[in-house]
């Protein structure tokens, strides 16, 4: 196992009284060369759990192992130097997450030049090689963001993570501002990248079907916690929580022949506030099979099939 999290917790304090409960214990493990989907809607705690698990946020508690090592609760810029050689990030937006002030050769090269181990004459070279890897040329590296269109700033973006041949990538919902034309072209190249490197990938994604398409597991989270995972195609296919089935129901087909005949069942209501939690299910509120203990017990992790976990006080 590369990478495990026990019991990670990451609380914002609001005001002197409010607790966030941004992520509310969640214990993972991703394999070396594994592709780990984790899903959910806006607000379930997905990006703010992948930049917890590298550092980008402090951990309020739990632990977080990456290759037998203990990570620290609270990186130092000297850890960051340290860890930023082998956990990388990608970052949703390709508009912002792009220094508009800065040629692409100052944005890609940037890490190579803080890690300190390349010589300034030997970065140009690297770049461009990098640039033709995410099917980018090595003459866009006078260029400046703005001439790009949305999906070639996202392949600078992956150029800029992959430059330090990272062992684990977070890519933090890295085609949900493309378009759909553009996201299947991202997402084929992260696949490529991870076979040509052995990379390790958490793949943050609201588009069930492109999680499916492109994870070897899949995680499902709701409000702070995880609801669900197992294999991909074991969740996609025969998903057990109440809260699967209706993400999965409510996920349009890829397919139009088979969209057409898509019976939608919206997801009741909205994710509840994850301010000041209390004990309970978190999706009680929104369950269409909800029991009078759900609101009161919080659910155990139950094993349903191989490797395959649902925490739903229905299966315990
Ligand atoms: Fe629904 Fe209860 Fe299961 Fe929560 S624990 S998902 S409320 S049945």
């Amino acid at each position: 196992m590369l990478i495990e999290t026990k019991d990670l917790k990451k609380h914002f304090q609001i005001g002197r009284k409010q607790t966030l409960h941004a992520v509310d214990g969640v214990s993972l493990q991703i394999e070396e060369n594994e592709i780990l989907g984790l899903v959910g809607e806006s607000g379930s705690g997905k990006s703010t759990f992948g930049k917890a698990l590298i550092g980008l946020h402090s951990r309020t508690s739990g632990t977080t192992t990456y290759n037998g090592q203990l990570l620290p609760a609270k990186f130092t810029a000297a850890d960051h130097l340290q860890y930023s050689k082998e956990l990388q990030m990608i970052f949703q937006d390709p508009y912002s997450s792009l220094n508009p002030r800065m040629t692409v050769l100052d944005i890609v090269g940037e890490g190579l030049l803080i890690q300190g181990q390349t010589k300034r004459s030997e970065v140009k070279d690297q770049v461009a090689l990098w640039l033709e890897k995410v099917g980018l040329n090595a003459d866009h590296m006078s260029r400046y963001p703005h001439e790009f269109s949305g999906g070639q700033r996202q392949r600078i973006g992956i150029a800029r993570a992959m430059i330090i041949q990272p062992r684990f990538v977070v890519c933090d919902e890295p085609i949900s501002a493309l378009d759909v034309s553009v996201q299947a072209q991202v997402v084929n190249l992260l696949e490529q990248l991870k076979q040509d490197l052995g990379l390790t990938l958490l793949f943050i994604a609201h588009d069930l079907s492109m999680v499916r398409y492109v994870s070897d597991r899949m995680a499902v989270m709701y409000l702070g916690s995880l609801v669900e995972s197992g294999p991909a195609d074991d969740v996609f296919f025969n998903p057990q929580h109440p809260y699967t089935q209706l993400l999965i129901e409510a996920n349009p087909e890829p397919d139009p022949e088979t969209e057409r005949h898509h019976k939608y069942v919206p997801i009741i209501g909205e994710i509840t506030s994850p301010i000041n939690l209390g004990a309970g299910c978190r999706f009680a509120d929104r369950c269409p099979k909800v029991m009078s203990h759900c609101r009161s017990v919080t659910p155990k992790t139950t094993v349903v099939a191989a490797k395959h976990t649902v925490n739903c006080h229905l299966f315990e």
